[in-house]
């Protein structure tokens, strides 16, 4: 049996924690708004840290808290209380990225484990070698190294454990060093408040002098152009060369993602990494289940940097033009099983999205290596049978044909 690296996921929620180490990730990582670098859609509470780090230790998972802000003096003397009160839920790390916030961590709760957050751009072994002498025992790599960069990294560095992200959004900025989202929108992505401005529609505009410098707009299509929106990064492809590369774990980006997100994805680097374990080779079929989330297309980021004979010509286009927005996708997500009634043969969800009799669902079950599908034939609503339901509309109730389990992901196929 071959070692692989850990699997960690994000978690936005006490709930996506729990759907993330249900689906197989070895680890996962959330922190408070406060000092982390998820300001918005981040549910987490110092209460719900602490019950996450009891669910952790029960399931025998780890957790790492994100504490990876670029504070501002306002922010500094309240961070000692934090920190207190944090580390006293004993995580397995924080991941930081500040070196004053680091300082003092290590002066003040010199017992917790430091990962050094991709926010701090490591680049080089020499930067690695930096960190470990200051204490840290992880350091999270930035997305701009390649795996033979990491390769080298490892040879000079042997003794820490090192961290790279392997899917999810990226930046098009030097992941750590954008002040777009700050001067378009006056929020800061070093406090966690990014508004995704790279993302946007982008208009560029031509003037001739010989027309009283008239601006002309240039646009791709009728679409306008997205000139500087990332694909997201997928490397799922390359978790072979990755591990022996010396990556002690692989990192899922998305704390704002949904829960069927952060199934879905976990289940699939979960079946990548038991395969490469068993020295199964890579099965292509999951490049098709991660199709299945929403995304804006698909690379390999500057991972594969040097290797490209390995990528296809669809992936070595690093960029999204046409498109701002997650909405690329072969599924539809349709909700998530609260509940299976044996007698009645019935399971309830939150419907997500419109279904309607004769559509054929797809269903993944935590534990489950094994998707299976079934054909609605029945739909409830408030009790009242229906043929059609629409997104939004609360709890229904379908008929099953077979016992389907509590926190099962439906998707319309
Ligand atoms: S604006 Fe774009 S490039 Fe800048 S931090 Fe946000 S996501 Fe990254």
């Amino acid at each position: 049996m071959k070692k692989v690296p850990e699997l960690l996921m994000p978690a936005g929620s006490f709930d996506k924690l729990k759907i993330a180490y249900m689906y197989g990730a070895d680890a996962v990582y959330c922190g408070v708004p406060r000092f982390s670098l998820r300001a918005r859609e981040n549910e987490f509470t110092m209460e719900t840290l602490a019950q996450s780090v009891q669910t952790a230790r029960e399931w025998e998972k780890k957790i790492y808290f994100t504490v990876n802000g670029i504070p501002r003096n306002s922010k500094v003397p309240s961070y000692s209380k934090y920190l207190k009160e944090m580390a006293s839920f004993k995580p397995d790390g924080f991941i930081m990225a500040d070196p004053g916030l680091i300082m003092i961590t290590r002066e003040e709760a010199p017992e917790i484990n430091v990962h050094i957050s991709v926010q701090a751009n490591t680049m080089n072994y020499a930067t690695v070698k930096f960190w470990q002498k200051i204490g840290a025992t992880r350091v999270i790599l930035s997305r701009e190294v390649s795996i033979d960069e990491i390769k080298k990294i490892r040879e000079e560095v042997p003794e820490i454990e090192l961290e790279v992200f392997v899917h999810g959004a990226i930046c098009i900025a030097h992941s750590g060093r954008c002040l777009m989202s700050n001067y378009f929108k006056n929020r800061d992505a070093n406090q966690g408040a990014c508004n995704n401005a790279c993302r946007d529609k982008l208009q560029v505009f031509v003037t001739n002098p010989r027309q009283n410098d008239e601006l002309m707009p240039m646009e791709e299509d009728e679409d306008g152009t997205f000139l500087m929106n990332s694909k997201d990064l997928r490397a799922i492809e390359f978790l072979e060369e990755i591990t022996e590369a010396g990556v002690d774990s692989i990192k899922v980006e998305g704390r704002t993602k949904n829960d069927y997100y952060v199934a879905l994805v976990a289940r699939t680097y979960r079946k990548a990494l038991d395969n490469l374990r068993e020295n199964k080779e890579f099965d292509r079929n999951l490049l098709k289940e991660l199709d299945k989330v929403a995304s804006r297309g698909y690379f390999s980021g500057f991972l594969t940097r040097g290797m490209e004979d390995r990528v296809s010509v669809e992936e070595r286009e690093f960029q999204n033009y046409k498109e701002g927005l997650s909405r690329i996708q072969s599924q539809v997500y349709v909700g998530r099983v609260n509940k299976f009634e044996p007698t009645e043969s019935l399971i309830r969800i939150e419907i997500k999205n419109k279904i309607q009799k004769g559509d054929v669902l797809e269903v993944y079950s935590p534990g489950k290596e094994f998707t299976n599908t079934f054909e609605v034939t029945e739909i409830f609503f408030k009790n009242q049978p229906k043929n059609v339901i629409s997104g939004g509309m609360g709890e229904v109730s379908l008929k099953v044909p077979y016992e389907i389990l509590e926190n099962s992901f439906l998707s319309l196929v």
